[in-house]
């Protein structure tokens, strides 16, 4: 296990630690409103830094480094949770699913701007449950002379309302394809932002097509068998793994500070015991989570045979830990920690999220089961 990153890795997760550093018109705290098109303009000011900078690129020529891809991802996450889901959304999972699995044309049409930052991207494949494998995909395309008519809904689409495209999972007679639908096509119903009870400057929302007309040149696939829907699914755990550490990170950093400054009964609640053993199972914590996620990554870039297991086991101890760092991290700042506006309060919040998108806590754990009863 070799976990040594090289110059350019390093130099880009120090880059981004500083991109928005004083930055007012880059600000990811702007995210956080209710207005679409404010929410939009903020998002895509963030983005052509974090264009300009290469990070949206990062995993579009489908190379399997995801031990630094890891790294660089946990540096954002930990600067802010809403921008980072948003920005990996459109580039790792809208963008790599058009780099890996699109037409030449596609990808002409679409990867230079989503490169640039001025693109957003949504990915639209959960319906009424997430369990794929017991909950079929019931939208559907029919063939229509040159193109196909696409119906049905998905109750979750992150970046919904401020998406120019939208990579709609939907059943033909061949199998299971993604078609590109653009923001203003006829047909398309994309809902109110939902409010939700973390990742504030997210904007999520239902997503409806009927008969939404798709050119035949707007679609990926179809695909036979599941190969192409599980890869998306592994990028998109791997993406809230790795948001998982950097809630934890924020927690932690927010503790630790307060900790230290912080006077009760003439010294620094640090040097309470209480206190310092609480930082110790957060630092416990937060050490064995990004040595499970980078070992999980570094197996899928091996191709080992359990990879799969290993970033379920990730996905898991990673999205579970950040809700437990958030709660200590919360109990230390006393009640400055339970008014709304710190790292702490919104980790405690934003960490459910991480424990129920993509592939559940408990589909995780059957998963990890699953494993275990092959060769282990
Ligand atoms: C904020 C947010 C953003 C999202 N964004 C997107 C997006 O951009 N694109 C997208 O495609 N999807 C998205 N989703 C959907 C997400 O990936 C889940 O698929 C969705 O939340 C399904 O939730 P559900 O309540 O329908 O789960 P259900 O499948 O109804 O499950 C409900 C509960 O039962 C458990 N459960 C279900 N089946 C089993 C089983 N067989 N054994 C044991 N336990 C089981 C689950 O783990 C869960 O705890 C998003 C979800 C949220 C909350």
């Amino acid at each position: 296990m070799d976990f040594d990153f090289g110059e350019t890795e390093k130099i880009l997760c120090e880059k981004i630690k500083g991109l928005f550093n004083g930055d007012s018109m880059a600000d990811p705290a702007s995210l956080a409103g209710e207005d679409v098109e404010e929410i939009r303009g903020a998002t895509l000011k963030c983005l052509g830094p974090l264009g300009r900078e290469g990070y949206l690129t990062l995993g579009l020529d489908n190379e399997k480094n995801y031990v630094s891809l890891t790294s660089i991802q946990e540096s954002l996450a930990a600067i802010s949770p809403s921008l980072f889901i948003s920005a990996e959304v459109t580039a790792r999972i809208f963008g790599r699913l058009v780099a890996v699995y699109g037409t030449p044309d596609q990808k002409d049409e679409i990867i230079p701007s989503l490169q640039e930052g001025r693109l957003i991207g949504a990915v639209a494949i959960s319906e009424d449950a997430m369990n794929i494998e017991n909950d079929p995909i019931n939208t559907l395309a029919e063939n229509n002379d040159d193109d196909f008519l696409v119906s049905g809904s998905k109750g979750h689409v992150v970046n919904g309302p401020i998406a120019d495209w939208i990579a709609v999972a939907a059943k033909t007679g061949d199998g299971l394809a993604f078609f590109l639908v653009k923001k203003e096509s006829a047909g398309l119903s994309v809902g109110q932002k939902l409010a939700m009870l973390g990742y504030n400057g997210l904007a999520v929302s239902a997503v409806s097509l009927e008969n939404c007309p798709v050119p035949s040149n707007y679609i990926i696939g179809p695909f036979d068998g599941e190969e192409q829907l599980k890869t998306v699914r592994m990028w998109e755990d791997q993406i809230l793994t790795a948001s998982a550490l950097g809630l934890i990170k924020r927690s932690l950093d927010a503790a630790l500070k307060f900790a230290k400054g912080h006077r009760s009964g003439n010294k620094p609640i640090i040097a309470y015991q209480e206190v310092g053993f609480q930082l110790a199972e957060m630092v416990t914590l937060f050490q064995t989570a990004q040595l499970l996620a980078y070992r999980a990554a570094w197996m899928a870039e091996a191709g080992d045979t359990e990879a799969a297991v290993l970033a379920h086991c990730a996905k898991v101890f990673c999205t579970e830990s950040a809700e437990e760092v958030a709660s200590h991290a919360l109990q230390i700042l006393g009640g400055r920690g339970y008014v709304s506006g710190n790292p702490a309060e919104e980790g405690y919040r934003d960490a459910k999220y991480l424990q129920i998108a993509g592939t559940s806590s408990e589909i995780s754990r059957m998963k990890i089961a699953d494993g275990v009863l092959g060769d282990w």
